[in-house]
């Protein structure tokens, strides 16, 4: 071979006629400082409306102007797919397809130019790191799709990425730790009232006086968490809310029982991101398991924690060990405020006093129910949880979804693949796995029917011993 190549005359390689100066550097996000606080407004949104709706309290307390965008839609889609990279999730299109529609509508139905619209807006939502799926490009795409669309440079704060990192001393805003505890007491909220809406909604006597309850209770909470005082004023309103709630009259009948799981969006959007789904199920007179933020985030602080101490076990320096102890703690605090928050402001609302089901899971039981069957430090997604659920609810649910976004790669991987060895197991377990892609519903949500339609046989099979669910 050496002979060939010494015989051969040496290629000429000719240098480029015009030559690159600059590297690509990657997107801009340039600061917002402290002294331009009053002149730029804050978007915002946080996987559904309640979330976002009660964050309103601490941009309020810390003097910030907001602007509160609300619910994902259906039209978020094709928006995200317009503007972003080919092969994205589902969530990725919805998220960053509720930015940009967002930032049209500033531009052509408020008259703000492109410019006046990066200069006086920022964006501030999730959409952080997770794992090793498209989550962790979120930051990228969501630069991608505001730079394509002509919003050169639109500052941007996705909570738990770094690409805030290092913020200037003088930022105008970060996920400081007041921040991280209002945004808890928010979700902790937010799953109060969803909580409020699984139990009522399908057993109320009066539904539209039970989501009206709702609606005037989260306006009693929205305003004590305004206060400076809300640790003294949120507990008085949950009481009032709770009352209110159990006050409703209810429809003494068993529905069947379904639990629906998933991917975070798909499963937690309870918006046009998952098709409204457990509305949907409640209206079709069966009661569905709430679908609780508070679970996800606790389950993020224990896959951390677990992923820390197996590093601490592994490290191959004192420093890397430190690092890793420091992480523990971190997560298991967090992991602690958490807990503790929800459970000292469930104890004013008193769930069980208007048939709220409030339990957390089990992490540590969870990680064992399904260890046989998805390792529980696989991280990405839901991890492990969706396959401990199946196994864990096969024997008490009338029913079980697995929501599992489109283009999602952790959840194809348990839905379509580990879940099929899950039902082998379990063929008792009444399961759909659907796959959310925004644009889809009718399929969707007659395979829905048809689960549902099979849960209620087995409620009458049980009651009377007949599977004729229409009668
Ligand atoms: S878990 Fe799936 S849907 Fe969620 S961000 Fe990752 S790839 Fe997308």
């Amino acid at each position: 071979m050496t002979a060939v190549f010494a015989t051969q005359s040496p290629v000429r390689v000719r240098p480029p006629k015009r030559l690159k100066e600059e590297q690509w550097e990657g997107y801009r996000n340039p600061p917002w400082l402290k002294k331009d606080k009053k002149k730029v407004t804050i978007l915002y949104n946080f996987v559904e409306r309640r979330k976002s709706y009660f964050m309103r309290a601490y941009f309020e307390r810390h003097g910030f102007r907001y602007r509160d965008l609300g619910d994902h839609v259906k039209e978020d889609v094709r928006w995200g797919k317009e503007y972003g990279n080919r092969m994205e999730c589902n969530p990725m299109y919805f998220t960053s397809g509720s930015l940009i529609r967002n930032l049209f509508k500033l531009h052509r139905e408020e008259g703000f130019s492109k410019k006046e619209v990066v200069e006086n807006f920022v964006f501030v939502g999730g959409g952080g790191q997770c794992g090793p799926c498209r989550y962790g490009m979120y930051p990228q795409e969501y630069f991608k799709v505001v730079n394509d669309a002509g919003f050169k440079d639109f500052r941007l704060f996705l909570f738990s990425s770094d690409m805030n990192d290092p913020l200037p001393k003088d930022s105008a805003f970060a996920f400081n730790l007041l921040f991280r505890i209002n945004f808890v007491f928010a979700f902790v909220l937010a799953d109060f009232m969803h909580i409020a809406e699984c139990a009522l909604r399908p057993y109320a006597k009066d539904k539209k006086r039970a989501l009206a309850a709702i609606a005037e209770a989260e306006e009693i909470l929205l305003k004590a968490f305004r206060s400076r005082l809300f640790l003294i004023t949120l507990p008085l309103a949950l009481r009032k809310a709770g009352r209110m709630f159990a006050a409703l009259p209810r429809r003494d009948r068993k529905l069947p029982f379904i639990y629906m799981t998933g991917e975070i969006f798909a499963n937690l959007a309870h918006n046009d991101g998952n098709y409204n789904l457990r509305r949907f199920i409640m209206d079709e007179d069966c009661e569905v398991a709430p679908g609780l933020f508070t679970n996800r985030a606790l389950y993020e602080f224990w896959r951390r924690g677990a992923e820390a101490k197996r590093r601490i076990e592994y490290a191959s320096s004192r420093r890397e060990e430190r690092f890793w102890k420091k992480s523990l703690r971190k997560q298991r605090l967090s992991s602690w405020i958490v807990l503790h928050a929800y459970r000292w402001l469930c104890r004013f609302l008193k769930p069980a006093s208007f048939g709220g089901k409030a339990g957390l899971h089990d992490l540590d039981e969870l990680a064992m129910i399904g260890y046989e069957y998805y390792h529980p430090e696989i991280f990405g997604g839901e991890g492990n949880l969706e396959v401990a659920e199946a196994l864990h609810y096969a024997d008490t649910v009338d029913g079980f979804i697995s929501s599992k976004p489109f283009g999602c790669m952790p959840s194809s991987g348990v839905s379509d693949g580990v879940q099929a060895k899950i039902m082998s197991l379990k063929p008792q377990l009444n399961f759909l796995s659907i796959e959310t892609s925004g644009d889809n519903e009718v399929s969707i949500l007659s395979r829905v029917s048809m689960l549902l339609f099979k849960a209620k046989q087995k409620v009458r099979l049980a009651i009377d011993g007949s599977s004729d669910s229409s009668s």
